[in-house]
């Protein structure tokens, strides 16, 4: 969602006469676009700044610095104590308005060299969608936010106090945005919320649709070719949404649906809502209708009084569903959230022990999903160069990262592709069209 975030604000910024520099150093203004989820992101915005600042003091002062996003929003106050260098602060519910922000602060750097900083971490009433310009796409493969904040207040977690209450933008604003992109060449949209399939939004015709609907809708737009989604949450996955799955070929045949823990008693204490009985079902009904759904998850190892038995639940979990690409964290106290406060924190050589054996499992079920693709013809969107001339660099819809030789000419296209080896971190596969003009 930050990349997502970040292009928007490029796009808020472009009738200034702003536009991408190759780094800070040729940049008149940076924009750090920060993440809060856990400690080490937060932490390193404070080390970033470091470097700006000694950027700026060599320009003599003549450089905006600006931090935005989710730490901007929980630590303003405190960034502008510790960096009074920093000209801008703004949360993610407030860079429509970036450009009053920037004359202000453009305006105070006049007068007195700094000081004068802006603060913008308020929750406005109307949404900023509805301020912000057109997207423009960039590539074949496009983000779009349909929803954002949660109200679900997870223990761990501060989305909900980072980026708000639960919003869901109006269908026909969805629609739009991804018909433009479209027409601008898009061919691969991926949907995004922070709980995206809770999603429920205002139909053009005044009705309340769900996500699944929402779905079949963007399905509907020529030129599309394939869609994704993520982030959903287990509960929200409702029977609409699992039947979207089997009937719509654009969608792609690849969930990523957190789980964070396989044990009921730490799923408790997280709030999640449900068990791991629920999430062995949901996998079964989701695989009922498309047989070939692979999942990706999100696991949190060391939450508080997290034991081995927990833990060991959590492998017996992985083991059953299997599952690609998945991500795996250490648990992270997050100030003011509930679980922070809770006793028995986990020792941090306990959690490293606990990461290390999740990541070995799960990077083993990654490799033999890779090894099981040789030989496989894929549809792969084939948008980026790849380091030897005439390759291009695409995912699969698995999100297997494939090179292909001598394709050059589809860049930005949707390609048949068979995959014939395997890389420690990505796929190599040959077009099947050359393979007809080879024979
Ligand atoms: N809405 C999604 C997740 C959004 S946050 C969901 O409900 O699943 C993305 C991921 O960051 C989470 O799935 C979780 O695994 C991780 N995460 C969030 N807070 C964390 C914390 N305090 N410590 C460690 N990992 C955390
Ligand atoms: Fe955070 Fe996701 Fe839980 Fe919301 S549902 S509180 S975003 S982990």
């Amino acid at each position: 969602m930050n990349v997502y975030d970040s292009a928007r604000m490029a796009d808020v910024l472009a009738p200034l006469g702003y536009a991408q520099a190759e780094g800070p150093e040729d940049a008149d203004m940076v924009i750090l676009n920060t993440c809060h989820i856990r400690e080490k992101a937060a932490d390193k915005v404070f080390s970033e700044l470091g470097r700006l600042r000694a950027l700026k003091t060599g320009r003599g002062g003549r450089m905006i610095i600006a931090v935005a996003g989710c730490v901007a929003q929980a630590e303003g106050e405190e960034i502008l104590r510790r960096a009074p260098f920093v000209d801008i602060v703004l949360g993610p519910q407030t860079y429509h308005r970036l450009p009053e922000m920037v004359a202000k602060a453009s305006r105070a750097a006049g007068k007195n060299g700094n000081g004068g900083a802006v603060l913008d971490t308020e929750f406005p009433l109307e949404p900023k969608f509805d301020f912000l310009p057109e997207a423009r796409a960039e590539g074949a493969s496009a983000f779009l936010s349909v929803q954002e904040g949660c109200d679900k207040f997870c223990t761990f977690c501060v989305v909900p106090y980072t980026r708000g209450a639960e919003y869901s933008r109006p269908a026909a604003a969805i629609l739009a945005e991804a018909r433009r992109l479209v027409a601008q060449g898009v061919v691969e949209i991926t949907l995004l919320g922070q709980n995206v399939n809770g999603w429920h939004g205002e139909a053009p015709d005044g009705a309340v649709w769900s996500f699944g609907h929402l779905l079949r809708e963007v399905a509907g737009i020529d030129g599309l070719e394939h869609i994704r989604y993520t982030t959903s949450h287990p509960r929200d996955m409702d029977d609409g949404l699992i039947a979207a799955h089997a009937d719509l070929g654009k969608l792609m045949p690849f969930l990523h649906l957190p789980l964070q823990s396989g044990s009921d008693r730490i799923l408790d204490a997280m709030n999640r809502r449900h068990d791991r009985r629920f999430y062995l079902d949901l996998v079964d009904r989701l695989k009922a209708a498309r047989p070939d759904l692979a999942l990706s998850s999100d696991f949190i190892v060391g939450f508080p009084g997290e034991t081995d038995s927990d833990f060991r639940d959590t492998l017996d979990l992985v083991r059953r569903v299997g599952f690609v690409n998945t991500y795996s964290f250490k648990y992270s106290a997050r100030p003011g959230t509930p679980a922070a406060a809770m006793p028995d924190q986990v020792d941090e050589a306990v959690k490293d022990a606990r990461l290390a054996e999740l990541q070995q499992l799960l990077s083993d079920q990654t490799r033999a999903f890779n090894h099981a693709s040789v030989g496989k013809v894929m549809r792969v969107l084939l948008d980026r160069p790849g380091r030897r001339p005439g390759q291009l660099v695409g995912r699969t819809p698995f999100m297997q990262p494939v090179h292909v030789d001598d394709v050059g000419e589809h860049r930005g296209r949707v390609v048949d592709v068979r995959i014939t080896e395997v890389h420690p971190n990505s796929l190599a596969g040959r077009a099947v069209d050359s393979e007809r003009i080879c024979a």
